[in-house]
């Protein structure tokens, strides 16, 4: 096992850090169980992709990118049982040499499967739940070392708590997940009058599989993506994406990030410009994995709130009247996306059908403020935190009134982890001690 002491942790968006005493990458579930037998404080980190302190720790911090092997794939059940570090990346290339693939993504793959399942990450549409959804079953090694089996249908109320677990109810070691026959995405993208697309929101999310909203503010104009599952061929060309994707539209979008970066007035023409000239129709059918995922985006701040669908309209119509009337100039896409409910105890989408609002900005300038104005926004609302990314104004009485089943989860801690070893200021912010 790999160990390095006074490890310093820097998460992807290099607003958080930490030095942790002791940094172990275990190979195997002995060395696993062996660490957390061994320590009295462990926090465990995936691959650094939230943008908050969940991760932090000046103790152990314990990292999976050593344990992230295939287990066993069963093509009869369409399951795969893998080691919790792997990454969505690795999974996905190995399920497409197999012709099976997961049945929905976010808009990157570098997240590791524990990661991602412990804070609810997410793709989008109306008829997926969160990625945790296509958990069949998961170990968890607990804090006095004794592993436990948590599956859908047998441990269904221990599923429906744990999934989404925020790294504190012990350390997931295995997990299964179900999958299908690879498929492929029709991939229409166009951008659009936001007040059209607002007044026609019903019917986009409701008619198509996968649909997202990328806006610039500032502008009104917003990109619409609409992803329909299909078995028709690959028409996409590597060329192509090479070129507009990855080489055109990505150094593009940073340059004029730069330039926006020089004087906040250009923000708006900077905006503009992306949607009119940079942002160009799509038309396309390629591997899902390669729809769903976009290439990595520049470094940026981010938070993202689930809200209940039913207020999508007016919410989204508020926040772009507030953002129009304020002295923010955003200088980075807002994103808009949808999810079904869920009956996951700490899940932003419990028991409803979700918008979730992303608010980005490339730079810290007036980051403080944008997430301060939109926060109060977002809680009149009744909006709810992702629980990877960015949030101030929000302590235990609100988790409390958001989660109905938060102190369930709180007792389920304290019983799996009476002794606080996973919990750290993060954990204990949200829960009662
Ligand atoms: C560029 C970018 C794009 C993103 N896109 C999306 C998106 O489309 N949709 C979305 O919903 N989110 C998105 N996110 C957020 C991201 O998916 C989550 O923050 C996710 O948790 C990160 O996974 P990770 O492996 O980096 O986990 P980390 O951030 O390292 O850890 C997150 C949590 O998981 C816990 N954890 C990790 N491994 C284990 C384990 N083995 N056992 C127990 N707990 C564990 C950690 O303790 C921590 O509590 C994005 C983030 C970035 C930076």
């Amino acid at each position: 096992m790999k160990t390095t002491a006074n490890y310093r942790f820097l998460n992807w968006a290099r607003n958080e850090s930490c030095v942790a005493k002791n940094y172990f990458q275990p190979e195997t579930e002995e060395e696993i169980i062996q660490i957390v037998t061994t320590h009295p404080k462990i926090r465990v980190v995936g691959t650094g992709h939230s943008w908050n302190k969940i991760c932090l720790t000046e103790d152990v911090l314990v990292n999976f990118d050593n344990y992230n092997k295939v287990l066993h794939l069963n093509k009869q059940a369409l399951q795969v049982k893998v080691q919790a570090g792997i990454k969505l990346w690795q999974l996905n290339e190995y399920l497409d040499k197999q012709g099976l693939a997961l049945k929905n993504l976010g808009s990157i793959a570098k997240q590791s499967v524990a990661g991602a399942i412990s804070t609810g990450t997410h793709g989008t549409g109306i008829n997926y739940q969160i990625l945790g959804s296509q958990i069949e079953e998961f170990s968890l090694i607990k804090a006095d070392g004794e592993k436990i089996i948590i599956n859908r249908e047998h441990d269904k109320d221990l599923y429906q708590m744990a999934i989404v677990n925020l790294g504190c109810l012990g350390i997931i070691s295995e997990v299964t997940l179900n999958i299908v026959p690879a498929f492929n995405l029709h991939d229409e993208t166009y951008t659009a009058k936001f007040e059209d697309v607002i007044n026609n929101l019903d019917n986009l999310v409701n008619t198509t599989d996968h649909f997202k909203l990328w806006w610039f503010p500032h502008t009104d104009e917003v990109v619409v993506y609409k992803y329909t599952r299909t078995q028709a061929p690959v028409n996409d060309s590597r060329l192509r994406q090479w070129f507009m994707d990855e080489l055109i539209s990505v150094n593009a979008y940073r340059l004029l990030l730069k330039i926006g970066g020089i004087n906040r007035n250009w923000r708006k023409n900077i905006n503009r410009q992306l949607v009119q000239n940079f942002i160009k129709p799509l038309n396309r059918i390629e591997k899902s994995y390669k729809v769903f995922n976009v290439p990595e985006p520049p470094l940026h701040r981010e938070t993202e709130w689930a809200f209940d669908i039913t207020q999508a309209k007016s919410l989204l119509r508020e926040y772009n009247n507030m953002i129009n009337a304020s002295a923010h100039r955003i200088n980075f896409i807002q994103e808009i996306r949808f999810t079904k409910a869920d009956d996951f105890a700490l899940s932003p989408c419990y028991q409803r059908d979700t918008l979730w609002l992303g608010v980005y900005n490339a730079d810290n300038f007036g980051w403080n403020e944008l997430l301060a104005d939109f926060e109060v926004m977002a809680q009149r609302y009744n909006g709810k935190p992702h629980w990877g990314k960015e949030f101030k104004s929000v302590n235990k009485e609100f988790f409390q009134r958001a989660y109905p089943l938060l102190a369930n989860f709180n007792l389920l801690r304290q019983n799996f982890d009476p002794g606080n070893k996973f919990a750290n200021d993060f954990i204990l912010k949200i829960f009662e001690d």
